[in-house]
């Protein structure tokens, strides 16, 4: 017995929204005005899109790119480009002009298309990307003259593609996405998905154990569409049909609570930083919101605080899942449910669980190995380099095979992890923000989560400063909140209580803000640099 052997493409996901769902609405908030429309008005945009596109001359295997912020445009290109059989590229609004030129470059994307007020970062490009054929303008304001040469008007474009257009038969192991990671170090890497890992990853990210999305959700995506694929939301929710709201350039933590309300949004999705501007307006503004119809708060990218975790849960009822994943896993990669034996469970015990990074994503492996590539006890205090396998994990960057990073068919995800005997996985550190302290390890992604839960503390990044003795020793830079005053001595007593004394930061500094990378991350590369000459007390 036999069964039939698809191909696993992103068409028939993408099309089940606009055909079961066709009233279903997409909000996009833009900057003078809130678009509206439905699924039925998406497909039939998206496949005008894709005619005008092929008439164009973009072809099966092109890379197109967008520069865009979340929006029904950018989600239109999340849609016509894969089903047409081509790349959606997404390029990362934030990097420098040398980053954006070099991806541009490497990918050799022939079409750009971008929002018309990000043209200027673009122009910044002129004489500079040589592959680029055409910029398509996202605008409602007609053609616009740009250094770039001539440009193209995206609404006009689509007024000349049929909705007739079908979609050709695309074999699973196309290329359909391409997605650089943010180079903390280095160049740029390219992570290529496939038709086929993403149509595994959007059918297992839907699942309960991972996103736990259904046609009732209201969805918004505040991670931006160029980060990781929008961790996959946008696939997953036309493939739902599932209302969805886009927050445009604006993602202040008023805007998103105003969008939360207006829309009833069900579900959304951010990295720490947006969550604590979130946390932030609320407390600030008791009473002023209505967000019941909030259920999950969905949280990756960097550690959010175990403080934050629980203050979103005990005042919003609300699930706050932490979640792990890298734009090298699609991203879905470990996600965070109780069990349900876990509900007895104290309130600090469920606490220590919920900060964990998660249970791996249905489909997908993982390992914590040694340096010698002994698997190391799953006990929650054994530390290993997390490895991770599936059909939605790179097995190397494009044109750029690193086979370092791709052992023996896992991926080593640069991350120094534990897993406890539940199988909840932790992240405790990046492998090169790890202090090593004497031949030890010390987490400084623990450090600054105990650090961020003393009163008064905004952010806490905690970096290895050389020390003469142990190589490395902990330093704490700490923000404080406004108007408040926090003292070394009241985070030293809270750290005492909750770590051996060897972990203590050798010394804590007070400084304005952390620096955070383009994706909103603590950029520790900045700070580190920063404080290379600093000489730690404890070094005489
Ligand atoms: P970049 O490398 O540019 O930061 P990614 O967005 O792909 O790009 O980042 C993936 C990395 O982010 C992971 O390897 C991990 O270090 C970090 N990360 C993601 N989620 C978490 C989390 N829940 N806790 C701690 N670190 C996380």
């Amino acid at each position: 017995m036999t069964m039939m052997k698809t191909q696993l493409t992103m068409p028939v996901l993408m099309d089940r929204g606009s055909i079961l769902a066709p009233e279903v609405e997409i909000v996009s908030k833009m900057r003078d005005r809130t678009h509206r429309y439905t699924y039925a008005d998406l497909g039939r945009r998206a496949r005008r899109l894709a005619d005008a596109l092929t008439k164009l001359g973009v072809k099966q295997g092109d890379r197109v790119a967008t520069f865009a912020w979340n929006g029904y445009r950018h989600l239109e290109l999340y849609y016509a480009l894969p089903c047409m059989g081509a790349v959606l590229h997404t390029l990362n609004l934030r990097l420098s002009a040398a980053d954006l030129e070099y991806i541009i470059n490497h990918a050799e994307d022939t079409v750009i298309c971008v929002d018309d007020e990000l043209l200027p970062l673009l122009e910044r490009l002129a004489g500079k990307i040589p592959t680029v054929k055409h910029i398509i303008v996202m605008s409602n304001s007609g053609n616009k003259s740009s250094v770039l040469g001539p440009t193209l008007d995206y609404e006009e474009l689509l007024e000349g593609g049929s909705e007739d257009f079908s979609w050709p038969e695309i074999d699973e192991n196309a290329a359909m996405g391409l997605c650089y990671t943010s180079g903390t170090t280095g160049h740029p890497k390219g992570v290529m998905y496939t038709q086929r890992s993403n149509h595994l990853h959007t059918i297992s990210g839907a699942s309960i154990d991972c996103l736990g999305l259904s046609r009732s959700d209201v969805v918004m995506a505040v991670v931006p569409m160029f980060h990781a694929n929008a961790w996959g939301l946008p696939y997953i929710c036309c493939m739902m049909g599932a209302k969805q709201v886009f927050p445009g350039a604006t993602m202040d933590g008023a805007t998103i609570c105003q969008l939360i309300q207006d829309e009833k949004v069900t579900f959304t999705a951010g990295v720490p930083t947006i969550w604590l501007g979130v946390m932030n307006e609320l407390q600030n503004n008791p009473g002023k919101y209505d967000l019941s119809s909030l259920k999950t708060m969905l949280c990756g990218g960097s550690a959010p605080p175990r403080a934050m975790i629980d203050w979103f849960e005990t005042n919003l009822g609300i699930e706050f899942v932490h979640a792990w994943g890298m734009t090298e896993t699609s991203p879905l990669g470990c996600l965070n449910h109780l069990k349900p034996k876990m509900n007895d469970w104290s309130h600090e015990q469920r606490l220590d669980v919920k900060q964990r990074a998660g249970i791996v994503a249905p489909g997908l492996e993982i390992r914590i190995v040694d340096d010698a590539g002994n698997e190391v006890p799953h006990d929650g205090v054994a530390m290993g380099r997390l490895l991770i396998r599936g059909p939605w994990i790179a097995s190397s960057y494009y044109k750029d095979p690193a086979p370092d990073k791709f052992p023996d068919g896992w991926l080593d995800t640069g991350d120094v992890a534990t897993i406890d005997a539940e199988g909840y996985m932790a992240i405790a550190d990046r492998s090169k923000d790890l202090v090593k302290s004497g031949g030890e390890w010390i987490s400084s992604v623990d450090l600054e989560n105990a650090i961020m839960a003393v009163p008064g503390v905004a952010e806490a990044a905690v970096i290895a400063v050389n020390h003469p003795k142990w190589q490395e020793r902990p330093l704490a830079c700490v923000v404080a909140k406004p108007g408040a005053t926090v003292t070394k001595e009241e985070i030293y007593d809270y750290l005492g209580k909750n770590f051996a004394k060897w972990w203590m930061p050798d010394d804590i500094v007070f400084i304005e803000s952390v620096p955070k990378t383009s994706v909103g991350k603590f950029d520790k590369k900045v700070l580190r640099n920063q404080f290379s000459d600093f000489t730690l007390p404890t070094a005489e």
